[in-house]
């Protein structure tokens, strides 16, 4: 089993980490299982650079192998937004509140201009001298109500084929999204550094 400490207080966000990466060998350790009380002042405006500043946090903090995930959504019509402030967008407290916001700034988008996506950027850092770097992204389209009950965040607002991600399954979520995809593209550089890993 291969230890990775996730760089993440977000609960929801961690679940997901581990239920794709356990699979795979990896055992995902909270910052609280590694004993590490931290929150990272997100302040790059990328995602790549708002992981690389959380997981290098983290790793100098423990010295153990650790992989942080910055993500967000990024509305056309909204020229991006809410994007790398997609935690706090708005000021606002509540992914229910968020998800207002950005139901109502989309009030009179037509259906063919409310397309989306959801943009995961991972940051896993090895040892001192191995960071390896990558992302993922999902395409969909903004709903004009919140649909489902699964999930967290934007899930309900965002659509894809005509279901929700909160509409998903775990699994059919996990093999589309924008973290799968990220996942799966770190797990292929992981295999190259890591020999043996399955
Ligand atoms: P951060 O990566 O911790 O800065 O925050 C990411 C924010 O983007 C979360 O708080 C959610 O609002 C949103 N987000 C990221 N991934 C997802 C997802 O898979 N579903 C729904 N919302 C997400």
């Amino acid at each position: 089993m291969i230890k990775l400490v996730a760089a993440t207080n977000n609960k929801k966000k961690l679940a997901e980490l581990r239920r794709i990466l356990s699979p795979m060998g990896f055992t995902v350790l909270s910052l609280a299982d590694a004993g590490i009380d931290i929150d990272v002042e997100e302040n790059a405006d990328t995602f790549s650079g708002n992981a690389r500043l959380k997981a290098q946090a983290v790793f100098d903090r423990c010295g153990m192998a650790t992989l942080s995930d910055d993500s967000g959504l990024c509305v056309d019509a909204l020229n991006g937004a809410p994007g790398v402030y997609s935690a706090r967008y708005g000021g606002l407290e509540t992914d229910e509140e968020r998800n207002q916001k950005i139901l109502e700034e989309m009030k009179d988008i037509p259906p063919e201009k409310r397309g989306a996506k959801f943009v995961c950027a991972l940051c896993c850092i090895l040892s001192a001298d191995t960071m390896l770097e990558c992302a993922g992204e999902c395409r969909g389209s903004i709903g004009t109500a919140p649909a489902g009950d699964g999930g967290f965040g934007y899930d309900p607002l965002f659509v894809v084929d005509s279901r929700s991600y909160s509409e998903l399954t775990d699994d059919e979520k996990d093999r589309i999204s924008h973290r799968g995809m990220a996942l799966e593209n770190l797990c292929a550089m992981l295999r190259q550094v890591l020999p043996g890993l399955t």
